[in-house]
């Protein structure tokens, strides 16, 4: 069985071709970059989505050397519904062309599932943090639950609005992170973690009164220290609670060294084993949406009227027909 997977849940267009067996046959992408000094504006990603989805398709069937797939899998939540809109249409339109069925998928449980099968990780915790999201997941009681996750922003958007504050281009992490290498001084930002949930927003605030007064290095430095730290302290946390000792690092923000490195190095203390997957499944991809496409096939269906989006899909709402108990 071949599954074309397609992304759009935020700026990135994605079309990924995956075989039952998880040899990605192609993986290919766009993403909408705002003008200097902007976020993202759902409308525009919208308009940039349909511009480029049928060259994307197009690109992927032949880097695939397929004429269609058996399946087609689509992300329907959680995003931005008139992103979210672009990727559904599509589907339903070479569905029906193809007459193969189609099946919704969450885009959190994508990355994960993506993950724990590049490392061949068998029942990992996730840290997930990009743009818009962060989380901390793992699989609980017969379903992904979220055990710890950001009250406001993203770590990836606190990231990108310090950037513009600064003049830093989008996406302004890897900017931060070059800076970052060069800081000397750690200076003082609020170490927000209530409970399990982390909280950007107050830094955020707090950045731009620290930013009139210290070096923009010894700040970016500054600032990764104290989320990253926050970050990991939460995500050991749920380690512990769970009693799982595999981690994937996950999401646009998980490029981060400085990140990748503070992980490693908790879960080595614990025992435990840390991956990050490659950036290209990393970030927002076709091919991990192929991929849990693959897995609930289960779930596919020829009814496409039944198929919508899902804005605000949390992963424990989440059928896991994948998963069986005794794996637990
Ligand atoms: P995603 O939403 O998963 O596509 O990830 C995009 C986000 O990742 C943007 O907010 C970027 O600023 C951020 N990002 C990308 N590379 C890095 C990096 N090396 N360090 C920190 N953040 C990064
Ligand atoms: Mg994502």
């Amino acid at each position: 069985m071949i599954c074309l997977g397609i992304e759009s849940t935020a700026h990135t267009f994605g079309v990924g071709i995956v075989t039952e067996w998880g040899e990605i046959l192609a993986n290919v992408r766009n993403m909408y970059s705002p003008p200097k000094g902007w976020g993202i504006d759902p409308s525009k990603a919208k308009e940039h989505h349909e511009k480029v989805a049928d060259k994307l398709i197009e690109k992927a069937l032949e880097e695939a050397h397929i004429k269609k797939p058996d399946l087609i899998a689509v992300a329907i939540g959680p995003g931005l519904p008139p992103c979210l809109l672009v990727g559904l249409k599509k589907a339903k339109e070479l569905a029906k062309k193809w007459g193969v069925p189609i099946v919704g998928v969450n885009h959190a449980i994508a990355h994960l599932e993506i993950g724990k099968f590049s490392a061949n990780f068998r029942d990992p915790v996730m840290l997930y943090v990009s743009g818009g999201n962060t989380q901390i997941i793992a699989f609980e009681g017969g379903k992904y639950r979220v055990f710890g996750e950001t009250e406001d922003m993203g770590i990836g958007n606190l990231f990108d609005s310090f950037g513009r504050l600064v003049g830093l281009e989008f996406p302004a992490g890897p900017k931060i992170e070059k800076l970052a290498k060069k800081g000397e001084r750690y200076i003082e930002i609020p170490y927000s973690v209530k409970g399990m949930d982390v909280s950007f927003a107050g830094i955020y605030t707090k950045l731009k009164d620290t930013i009139k007064k210290n070096k923009l290095e010894d700040v970016c430095f500054s600032l990764q220290e104290t989320t990253f730290a926050m970050l990991v302290e939460v995500t050991e946390r749920a380690m512990a609670h769970t009693q799982k000792n595999e981690l994937i690092l996950t999401g646009g923000v998980s490029a981060n060294k400085r990140l990748q490195e503070m992980c490693r190095i908790m879960c080595e203390e614990r025992g435990a084993s840390f991956s990050a997957p490659p950036i290209e499944l990393a970030g927002d991809n076709g091919a991990m949406i192929a991929w849990n496409g693959i897995l609930a096939k289960k779930e596919a269906t020829k009814n496409y009227d039944k198929i919508d989006i899902k804005p605000k899909w949390r992963v424990d709402e989440v059928k896991v027909s994948w998963i069986e108990d005794k794996e637990q």
